[in-house]
Order: structure tokens, then C-alpha cells, then sequence
């Protein structure tokens, strides 16, 4: 059985950028070093502020919960190409 998210929020890290994966998804850089898709994916995830650069910059230091904080995964390594 999955543990529920509502009772299993994860650890709170605040957003420190955006970058989109190779699907053009958004996905939100998080200070402990994980990523987290912040998809505007009607009507199950509405996030319209995601599809406009204000929209995104005005979310910078929201906390997420972070569930790979939560299940004790090691950061994303981000190589030099990456950037
Ligand atoms: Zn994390």
C-alpha cells in the first residue's frame, strides 16, 4: 500500500529556478538540490503561472514539499553540460 501524500507532504524546500525537461514540461529547482515537475495539466494539476516567466518568477522561494527529501534520496547531480 502507498503511504497517502496528503499525510505524507514531504520535506519543505524552497524554489530556486525553473528549466524544462526534454518534453517541455516545467520543472521547479529546489534549494536541497531535487527537482520537482510543476506541470499546468488541466484539469487534474492547474498551474497556469507556470506558462509565463512572471508567472514563475513570482513563485521563486515557495516552499514545495519535497517527497526525495522525504524518502532520503540523494540530490540531483547537475553536470556542466547540463546548465
Ligand atoms: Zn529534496
Amino acid at each position: 500500500m502507498r503511504p497517502d501524500p496528503r499525510f505524507a507532504p514531504g520535506v519543505p524546500s524552497a524554489i530556486v529556478g525553473f528549466r524544462q525537461d526534454e518534453e517541455g514540461h516545467w520543472v521547479a529547482e529546489l534549494a536541497c538540490g531535487h527537482t520537482q515537475h510543476v506541470r499546468h495539466d488541466p484539469p487534474w494539476q492547474v498551474r497556469p503561472w507556470v506558462l509565463t516567466e512572471s508567472g514563475r518568477r513570482a513563485q521563486l522561494g515557495v516552499e514545495l514539499a519535497c517527497t526525495r527529501c522525504r524518502d532520503g534520496e540523494p540530490p540531483t547531480v547537475r553536470g556542466p553540460a547540463g546548465a
